[in-house]
């Protein structure tokens, strides 16, 4: 019996969308192969067959970019809140339990300080599982204190962001301000002379996009991630032009030059230390 035939394929790109499915088997959405759980996760959660990069949680992010053992958690008690008392299908603070309760987070960011191979840095990453990783008032606050800790401390800054969900819309302006929050924030760290490393994980859209994202003095993206602003339907909609296939990727921007390097995630930890060592001389 073929392995997809023992239980649902769980591939289906909604399922996928929202992280890695539970089950022995996942379905790689690029080229469709049903791919051992364990294998693709000795990978880095990377297919074996085509190299598609799976999502990563924030935990195992850290785990795989920094030395073992050697993050330390900031903030960990800013939770959410819903001042707005906002309700689209479900009531705001309805969703945040529920998101919390799927992910064992309090909100989208994970901040702190870490090593990579050696080298101390402040790190942050944002994670698509807690409400597609969408920018709130928590995800402002966290980043902006992260950079903040950078221009004090000296320390080059590296985020990573997973955010597909841009800046959230349930927390209507007090969302938006945060696009301001932390580009000031980290324009103050750049005034300082701080090194700040940008890395772009699928996906990468709207108001995180706009901001923190895409103001790293290197920006560095995995492969084939989707990274934009508005989506494709929409864009279409407005321009009503046909737009180049693959418009939204690593690749295509890559050859633009809005991103500096396209890293495979095994070799991020390395070419981390590689930047910070050249820029830090
Ligand atoms: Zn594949």
């Amino acid at each position: 019996m073929k392995p997809n035939e023992t239980e649902p394929a769980p591939g289906g790109t909604e399922r996928v969308k929202r992280g890695v499915p539970e089950g022995m088997w996942l379905r790689c959405p690029q080229c469709k192969a049903t791919v051992f759980r364990k294998e693709a996760e000795k990978r880095l959660n990377v297919c074996p067959d085509c190299d598609y990069h799976f999502y990563l949680p924030a935990r195992e992010r850290i785990r795989q970019l920094l030395d073992e053992d050697s993050f330390e958690e900031w903030f960990t008690d800013l939770a959410p809140c819903d001042p707005l008392e906002f309700k689209d299908r479900v009531p705001y603070a309805e969703r945040l339990r529920a998101e919390q309760g799927k992910t064992g987070m309090l909100d989208a960011a994970v901040v702190g300080r870490g090593f990579v191979r050696g080298r101390p840095v402040v790190f942050g990453v944002t994670d698509f599982a807690f409400m597609a990783g969408s920018m709130g008032s928590v995800v402002g606050e966290k980043l902006t204190r992260a950079a903040e800790e950078a221009t004090r401390s000296r320390l080059p800054l590296i985020l990573v962001s997973g955010s597909g969900g841009g800046a959230r819309m349930q927390e209507g302006i007090l969302s938006l301000m945060q696009m301001a929050k932390v580009s000031s924030a980290l324009a103050r760290f750049d005034q300082a002379g701080g090194l700040y490393v940008s890395i772009l994980t699928n996906p990468t859209m709207g108001g995180v996009a706009a901001s923190f994202a895409l103001q790293g003095d290197l920006t560095l993206a995995e492969p084939g991630a989707l990274i934009g602003f508005a989506g494709k339907r929409t864009i279409k909609n407005t321009v009503r032009l046909e737009l180049p296939e693959g418009f939204q990727t690593s690749e295509f921007l890559f050859q633009h030059g809005f991103i500096d390097r396209i890293v495979h995630r095994k070799d991020l930890r390395t070419e981390i230390a590689r930047i910070i060592d050249y820029c830090e001389r």
